[in-house]
């Protein structure tokens, strides 16, 4: 048996486009364009690729960008004083604080800061406490994108044996929450969980995010599970170069289930087309106007 691959950078297009229609017709309806605002603190590589990608992914869309770049050694008061000022900008729908910040910035008391119908991001408290007593708020882009691909493929997730590896802030313990608002008996392991490998076998569904390279074997998966790898591992080959690769071992796992995300191509795609979603998604709320379908949890 081989398993079908889920393509979420095709599904993740698809998003983008129904978003950049949805925005096409805030603009044209109402003459409101949602906007974005990234905050990026210091010079992190990584982060600055992150930034470009997203700034890139929001015009495309037909939204607005707003990129802050401050240098590394900016004060949390300088900080927080910008997060006041984007709060209170009616052209600004959505605030991303580039993580990680410096060691010397509190990142829980920026993101705190934040309006928690801006945090585009959902990693405020109050999102977190939204999401954990089922009621309505911003989700985390990558558990949200996750679960879009989940609905998409295993159509009601109702009642199915689902399993998260990791317990993250922001994906492991909000995915969890997520599942189980659809319905799921949901089980959540970690570093010292005992026989994680049987709790695995027993799972529909195999949420993997757990930040160690190819880690899940497809043998601790149920033939026709459906996995879903969120991690993104660089590791070094034998020649001297790198490649991506999950916290799943795709290629032994491909075998057994029966829907799996590559790595890359699959999560990672998802969860940009996601922040374009809350982005849109805070706007509306924000003018009271309808929601769009399928874009939220
Ligand atoms: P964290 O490091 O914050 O969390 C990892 C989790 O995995 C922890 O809960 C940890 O358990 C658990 N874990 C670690 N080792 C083991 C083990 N041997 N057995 C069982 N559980 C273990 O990572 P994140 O949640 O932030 O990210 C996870 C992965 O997802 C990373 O590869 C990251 O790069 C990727 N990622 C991808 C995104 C995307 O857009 N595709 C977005 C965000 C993350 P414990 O709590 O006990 O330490």
């Amino acid at each position: 048996m081989t398993a079908q691959i889920i393509d979420g950078k095709a599904f993740a297009a698809t998003l983008r486009e129904k978003i950049a229609i949805h925005v096409a017709h805030l603009k044209r309806q109402y003459g409101i364009t949602p906007g974005l605002a990234v905050v990026l603190v210091g010079e992190d590589p990584a982060s600055q690729v992150y930034v470009r990608s997203k700034g890139k992914q929001t015009l495309e869309a037909g939204m607005n960008s707003y990129e802050h770049k401050l240098p590394a050694d900016t004060t949390e008061a300088e900080l927080l004083a910008l997060i006041g000022q984007l709060n209170a900008d009616p052209k600004v729908h959505g605030i991303l604080v580039q993580l990680p910040l410096p060691g010397h910035l509190d990142e829980a008391l920026v993101i705190n800061a934040i309006d928690s119908t801006k945090d585009v991001d959902g990693f405020h408290i109050s999102n977190a406490g939204l999401l954990a007593t089922g009621q309505k708020g911003m989700v985390p882009c990558t558990p949200l994108g996750c679960l879009i691909l989940l609905r998409e493929f295993c159509g009601s997730l109702s009642g199915l044996n689902a399993v998260v590896i990791g317990r993250s802030n922001i994906v492991g313990k909000p995915m969890a929450q997520l599942l189980l608002r659809d319905s799921c008996t949901v089980t959540v392991v970690h570093s010292r969980t005992r026989n994680l490998q049987e709790i695995v076998r027993g799972a529909d569904v195999v949420v993997a995010a757990v930040g160690r390279p190819l880690f899940v074997q497809g043998e601790w998966i149920k033939p026709g599970a459906t996995v879903i790898d969120v991690g993104i591992n660089r590791i070094e080959q034998s020649d001297g170069t790198t490649r991506l690769v999950g916290d799943v071992d795709f290629d032994s796992a491909k075998e057994v289930a029966g829907a799996i995300t590559p790595v890359p191509g699959g999560v990672g795609p998802m969860t940009i087309a996601c922040l374009l979603a809350n982005t849109l998604t805070a706007c509306c709320r924000m003018h009271s106007l309808p929601e769009p379908d399928g874009l939220t949890a």
